[in-house]
């Protein structure tokens, strides 16, 4: 039987060691501070923006909060990041996306202070975590490079296929995994929606990362026995035996993958509760360098 990946026991042990280095940072004067940066009345925006403020508290560090109408200017935007660029108080900065159709994402992206871009999204972190170099890593990837870490599944020359190529997910977590660094040292193969016949590449995979957003693509007859099964994938589908009428699952059929894997993610509660537990760690990061560069 498959080893689950249990994401919320790693989350807080994590978290755990998170919340031991902020109260190191505060006897040396350091007060990691992130600040979130919310554009418009998207339901969904706000409540993943609680989230990381209500984290943020649970672990000692600063929340600041700037929340700015759906009809805001780029401008306006853009003269907010140059504020919090520039606050000394300020380590990390997020702006939750989506922004609204008249601000264009990669201005604002771009406009994040390299040093305080805990999202890991600026060009300057891409190129850097290509080059193989100490940067911010993007924090959906990053995460999941810890649940096989800390599962004990070393990727070193393990061959692993990564379904989906965004600039948050699959593109960054193909560049985390081929490193030549610890934790990694993978061969990694990407499909995408362009890919034929993509079961013939998840057969050959050691490790299997599933980030596409199509509710349970994955089927067992796409993977071989003993593979290790990463989803990525957040999907609601219809479920009229619940309450809501639906249901959270991932882009692999778990019920069936879980039969032939040697260990896998469930969603919820694998990949899920990974991603702000590492934009934590990132903005404490940030504190850490900060002091360094002062220093
Ligand atoms: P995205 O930007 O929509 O990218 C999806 C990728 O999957 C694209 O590269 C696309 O290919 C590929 N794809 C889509 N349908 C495919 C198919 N039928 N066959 C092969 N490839 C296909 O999505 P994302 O932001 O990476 O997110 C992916 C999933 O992860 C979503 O369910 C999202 O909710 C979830 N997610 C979860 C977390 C978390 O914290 N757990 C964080 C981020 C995302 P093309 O490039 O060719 O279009």
């Amino acid at each position: 039987m498959a080893i689950i990946i249990d994401g919320k026991a790693i989350s807080e042990s994590i978290r755990a060691e998170i919340a031991e280095e902020v109260k190191r940072l505060a006897r040396r004067r350091i007060h990691p501070g992130l600040a979130t940066v919310l554009v418009g009345d998207d339901p969904a925006s706000h409540l993943y923006v609680r989230s990381k403020r209500r984290t943020c508290e649970e672990l000692g560090i600063t929340s600041i909060h700037h929340e700015l109408p759906k009809t805001c200017t780029q401008k306006r935007l853009l003269a907010l990041i140059a504020d919090l660029n520039a606050d000394p108080k300020v380590h990390g900065i997020l702006v939750q996306m989506p922004l609204p159709k008249q601000i264009e994402e990669a201005a604002v992206l771009n406009a994040v202070d390299p040093a305080k871009d805990v999202d890991g999204f600026h060009p300057v972190n891409v190129g850097k975590l290509l080059n193989g170099e100490e940067c911010f890593l993007p924090c959906t990837p990053a995460g999941c490079q810890q649940l096989l870490v800390r599962s004990g599944i070393d990727p070193a020359g393990k061959h692993v296929v990564i379904v989906g190529r965004s600039n948050i997910v699959g593109k960054p977590m193909a560049a985390i995994l081929m490193q030549k660094a610890p934790g990694a040292n993978a061969t990694v193969t990407i499909c995408h929606s362009r890919t034929p016949n993509i079961g013939a590449f998840t057969k050959q995979a050691d490790i299997i990362v599933a980030a596409i957003g199509s509710p349970l693509f994955v089927k067992a007859s796409m993977v071989k026995k003993g593979v290790v099964v990463i989803d990525v994938g957040q999907n609601r589908i219809e479920d009229s035996t619940k309450k809501s009428g639906s249901r959270l699952v991932g882009d692999v059929d778990f019920d069936n993958v879980v039969k032939k894997a040697s260990a896998i993610t469930p969603v919820p509660g694998g990949v899920g509760p990974m991603t702000i537990t590492m934009l934590m760690k990132n903005t404490v990061e940030a504190a850490k360098r900060s002091r360094q560069t002062r220093d």
